[in-house]
């Protein structure tokens, strides 16, 4: 039941994290979508227009406002959630800091159409840049209505500041997808510009959710987690096999008591839990539901609320990578590997490997053996032999005099690079179509980024097809980096476009994205190589100009002289 609005006291006031809560209109969605959650809705309905800067409209079936409450919920530090400062200790609720709708009133139009179901007529009040302007009875369904109309239309600057509109509607889908998850039994639907984004029924279960919000894929791919009841931390949800591993920690949806919160002690907790089962370079997929006794978390961190602070932090942390880990060994995630997807001569050995899980070392050959074939063209004039591969990582060959060790991945992604762009030069970049085109689900942010530079991949040699809404076929891929396997080649280059700066000028943006396609085309650190494909990945390299740095400005090579050894044998 409501209970009613007071105004925080001063000294109250003072005390809690004080910031800004509006930054764009993701923010005074998920703002008006926590209150309405507060308010003991079941049913909520965002409208967006114009990625939110036209108009935002959250109508909820709660518990409503009486006028002078509604007339209070627009003031400074009123709030119906705390009265005392130790109420945060036991806080239930997303809000407390009686700040969100003064400060979004403050910067828009907004109208506030309200009922308590007891009450036979609501209120209407219109505000403008913080000013009531009208206030009137009116008949209307109990609940609440705000309508947030111009977001920052009286101070241009920040109102300039907002990005495009597909950028806002992604940020501001993502934030409702992730308090959707929180509270699984109320119906959620997202509509923009009169069209539906997602519908998320109540009781179908997370999973079902997730799907609806991720993907298909990604649901069969979850396994469910659970501590137990541990006396500190219960821990429940859902992780994804590494597969579904990005190369971004991106999708690490965590909750604190059902407050959805960003936490790098999670966020490495759970990394921990799953480093013995996780390709190099890539980050979990999980979605993370904490049960802790709120007197040993801090909610009041971050003005946005979107920090949380523990007070055992360690215990926290440990606790979280043990069942992580667990549930991981005891659901044994076996990569699934596809023929046609991957290198298909190799499949069977890195099952094995990977089963075998042995400690990588370095591969030794029998140099004189090697000498007649492994001799490779002339580097400034003395030719290199291959020696071994280390680590599965370093490639070390001799040279007269020295020893020089190239970096697999750092020279294979400045082949692909030259190849790439020598190819886009002539605009002759070779696809090569799949056996079996693949499916891709993505979320709307995803989908967008995609969309955008749909034109400069397809110029690069991949072929995609739009599937309607945030689906799309995967056709073909450039030749050069067939060995990738697709779907995860095409999603890391998501990651990196939604994760780099925005880059308008055409030819700049396919510059970036072929430095993407060569990082995520190229032999990774960690990838065994076959003697031969040393052998070819270094005898193209001296071709290229720049040959001693990858795209990225990391060497490729170090030398060690026999110099630099003998001084250190203290031969010298
Ligand atoms: P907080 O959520 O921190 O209390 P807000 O400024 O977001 O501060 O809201 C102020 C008050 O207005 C809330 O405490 C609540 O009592 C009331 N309120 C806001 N939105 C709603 C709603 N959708 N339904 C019912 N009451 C609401
Ligand atoms: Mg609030």
């Amino acid at each position: 039941m409501a209970k009613r609005i007071g105004v925080l006291s001063p000294e109250i006031a003072n005390k809690i994290a004080a910031g800004e809560v509006v930054e764009r209109p993701a923010s005074v969605a998920k703002e008006l979508v926590e209150n309405s959650l507060d308010a003991g809705s079941s049913r909520i309905i965002i409208e967006v227009k114009g990625g939110g800067k036209d108009l935002i409209r959250v109508t909820d079936d709660g518990w409503g406002m009486e006028e002078e409450d509604a007339l209070l919920s627009l003031q400074r530090h009123s709030t119906s959630k705390i009265s005392k400062l130790d109420d945060l200790e036991s806080i239930v609720s997303f809000g407390f800091r009686g700040e969100a709708l003064p400060a979004i009133s403050a910067v828009s139009q907004l109208e506030l159409i309200t009922r308590p179901e007891k009450q036979l007529a609501g209120t209407r009040i219109r505000v403008e840049g913080g000013q009531v302007k009208e206030i009137r009875k009116e008949g209307c369904p109990p609940g609440t209505t705000i309508i947030v109309r111009r977001l920052f239309f009286n101070t241009p600057a920040r109102r300039k500041f907002l990005k495009s509109v597909s950028t806002e509607i992604g940020h501001l889908s993502e934030w409702i997808g992730r308090l959707s998850l929180a509270k699984e039994d109320v119906f959620f639907q997202l509509i923009h510009n009169g069209e539906e984004i997602f519908t998320l029924p109540s009781g179908k279960g997370l999973g079902e959710r997730i799907a609806s919000l991720y993907s298909r894929d990604l649901k069969e791919n979850l396994l469910g987690l659970d501590s137990g009841d541990d006396s500190l931390l219960q821990v429940k949800g859902f992780l994804a096999k590494p597969e579904e591993s990005r190369s971004r920690p991106m999708r690490q949806l965590f909750y604190v008591n059902g407050r959805p919160i960003k936490s790098r002690l999670i966020s490495h907790a759970l990394f921990e839990g799953y480093k013995e089962f996780l390709p190099t370079g890539k980050f979990p997929v999980a979605f993370l539901f904490l049960q802790i006794n709120p007197s040993l978390v801090d909610v009041n961190v971050h003005p946005a609320k979107r920090e949380v602070k523990f007070s055992r932090e360690k215990e926290v942390h440990d606790s979280i990578s043990r069942v992580v880990k667990e549930t991981l060994r005891k659901g044994k995630p076996v990569p699934e590997i596809k023929i046609g997807e991957s290198r298909e001569g190799r499949i069977k050995e890195r099952i094995a490997r990977y089963l075998s899980k042995e400690p990588s070392s370095s591969e030794l050959f029998n140099p004189s053996a090697l000498q007649e074939t492994t001799a490779l063209p002339k580097k400034e004039g003395s030719p290199l032999t291959l020696l071994a591969q280390f680590e599965n990582t370093y490639i070390i060959t001799r040279e007269k005099g020295k020893i020089v060790i190239f970096d697999q991945h750092a020279a294979h992604e400045r082949i692909l690079y030259k190849r790439l762009k020598d190819k886009a030069a002539q605009a002759r970049v070779e696809s090569q179509a799949l056996l079996f085109p693949l499916n891709l689900e993505l979320t709307l942010k995803e989908a967008t980024v995609l969309k955008q530079n749909l034109p400069v991949l397809t110029s690069l040699g991949f072929d995609i097809e739009g599937f309607g809404g945030n689906a799309f076929i995967l056709r073909a891929v450039p030749s050069l980096l067939n060995k990738a396997n697709p779907k995860q080649l095409l999603l890391d280059i998501v990651d990196d476009l939604l994760g780099g700066k925005k880059i308008e000028e055409p030819l700049e943006k396919q510059e970036q994205i072929i430095i993407i396609m060569a990082c995520r085309g190229a032999v990774k650190a960690g990838d065994r190589l076959e003697q031969e494909e040393m052998v070819s990945l270094l005898k193209e390299l001296p071709r290229m100009e720049h040959s001693y740095t990858c795209p990225h400005g990391r060497p490729t090579m170090v030398e060690l002289t026999l110099e630099e050894l003998e001084k250190r044998f203290r031969r010298k």
